[in-house]
């Protein structure tokens, strides 16, 4: 029997947790991890808190999966580019679609397309370095900024821009970013929550984080906050939003928080209704919402803050290449439990919608490995050329492929140029840099 020829697209902890399994279950096949950066490891390079050191461990665990004898790494790849989608679908026996969920959703309202309004995915794509959200250059020189939504990564944009320099001088934060994040004398940040505090999506680890940071005063009104949590809740949420209230209700207990440079303002039942300015946004109307049975309704009472800078962080949407089956009402590749069309799989955010964190992720890609695993590993008739075949169109098409080895030469000189600055790493941020130091002999 010949090897099963598998191409996986996207080489985030989603693709390479497919890749560890298949790769472990299936000792016949050849498995080709295809990505349209240079680098791989996905979220956790461009999405993870550049302050969260500890998460990054686990590219350790991924780096394993690149360097197995029958996993190949082709960074600098993009389908519907270099190579097209239906070309895989006939060159390979399997494809797995893991591209995860890069686009930001829109909020829908008036104002969102000023100057100065940012999502959070391309905000946190250009603190993180990706070449494509290189030149973002948020405007930071307002004083105010707004951050809408109440899941994590609210989260780690406010804590990124409430932290001092000495408290990012342990991250990989890029250097024009950390520039930025310097120079931009905030006052106010507004956390914005269209829903209650029992209903945010955020975790208390994340949230603690938040009144720990030396320079920010918490602003909280108590009269938001619920006096305990409801009885109904399931026991794993219960832990979660229990835990949220007692650190909220910690932070409406701090009295005046005297020497603190920016005052964090958490507003609860606060729908964004517009953002307001000429060209550039410089304030924002919200509304009241009440919250009955989980569902929120508008209270018809509006106010107005003052914001130069909007984030929004309300989740995301994947983005398809030409002929993939793509379900555009939720932003996801069309699929049944991780099958897209003969031959075709996906697993992570792009399978199941922007949510849960990289173990979460583990769990579906091993799902979905096993449903290959189900439906190939009995099969004789593997006649696809798979990789031979994709080397030959790459060749032909003058594509600059970057490997493992040219992947593990850009890791090594980021590590020096962070070790220089005492940090962990200092990313290249730029495609030239990054094709360059994976070039450099
Ligand atoms: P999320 O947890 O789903 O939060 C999205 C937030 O946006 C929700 O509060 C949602 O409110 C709000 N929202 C949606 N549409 C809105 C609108 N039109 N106007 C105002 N608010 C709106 O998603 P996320 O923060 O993007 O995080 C994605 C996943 O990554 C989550 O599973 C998260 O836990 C994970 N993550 C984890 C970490 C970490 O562990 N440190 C860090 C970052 C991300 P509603 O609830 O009312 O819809």
């Amino acid at each position: 029997m010949s090897h099963l020829q598998v191409a996986i697209v996207g080489s985030g902890p989603s693709g390479l947790y497919v890749a560890d399994a298949l790769s472990r279950k299936l000792a016949d096949a050849h498995i080709d991890l295809i990505d349209r950066l240079p680098t791989p490891l996905g979220l956790l390079r461009g999405g993870v808190a550049p302050d969260h050191q500890a998460t990054k461990t686990i590219a350790r665990q991924f780096e394993r999966v690149l360097g197995k004898e029958r996993v190949r790494f082709l960074g600098n790849v993009a389908v519907g580019r270099d190579v097209s989608y239906s070309e895989l679908k006939s060159i390979y026996d399997v494809v797995v679609i893991c591209i995860g969920a890069m686009v930001d959703r829109r909020m829908g309202i008036p104002g969102e397309d000023l100057a100065g309004v940012y999502g959070s995915g391309a905000s946190v794509a250009w603190y993180n370095g990706l070449p494509d959200a290189r030149d973002l250059d948020p405007q930071l020189d307002a004083g105010s900024v707004a951050v809408v939504g109440n899941g994590n990564v609210a989260l780690d944009v406010v804590r990124l821009l409430g932290k001092t320099e000495d408290e990012l001088a342990n991250s990989d934060l890029c250097s024009h970013a950390r520039l930025k994040f310097a120079a931009a004398s905030l006052t106010d940040i507004w956390l914005i929550g269209r829903r209650g505090p029992l209903d945010a999506g955020f975790t208390p680890a994340e949230l603690g984080e938040l009144g720990e940071l030396s320079r920010v005063a918490i602003i909280l009104d108590g009269a938001q906050l619920p006096v305990q949590v409801p009885d109904d809740l399931p026991d794993e949420r219960r832990r979660v939003v229990e835990k949220n209230l007692a650190l909220l209700q910690n932070f409406a207990a701090r009295g005046e928080q005297a020497g603190k440079s920016i005052r964090l303002h958490f507003l609860f039942n606060a729908a964004p209704v517009a953002i307001l300015g000429e060209t550039r946004a410089n304030r924002m109307k919200l509304e009241r919402t009440r919250v009955e049975n989980g569902r929120s309704s508008m209270t018809g009472e509006t106010f107005e803050i003052t914001a130069g800078t909007v984030i929004s962080a309300i989740g995301y949407r994947s983005s398809p290449f030409p002929g993939l089956p793509f379900d555009d009402q939720h932003g996801i590749v069309g699929n049944q439990l991780g099958r897209v069309e003969p031959g075709v799989y996906t697993a992570g955010w792009c399978k199941r919608g922007p949510n849960g964190v990289i173990p979460a992720n583990r769990t579906d890609s091993l799902a979905v490995a096993e449903l290959i695993i189900g439906d190939f590993s009995l099969r004789a008739n593997r006649d696809k050329a798979g990789s031979k075949e994709l080397d030959r169109l790459l060749v032909e098409r003058g594509v600059h492929v970057v490997d493992f080895a040219g992947w593990q030469k850009i890791n090594a000189a980021e590590i020096a140029r962070g070790a220089s600055q005492a940090r962990p790493r200092e990313k290249f941020t730029r495609m030239e840099e990054l094709l360059a130091a994976a070039a450099a002999s």
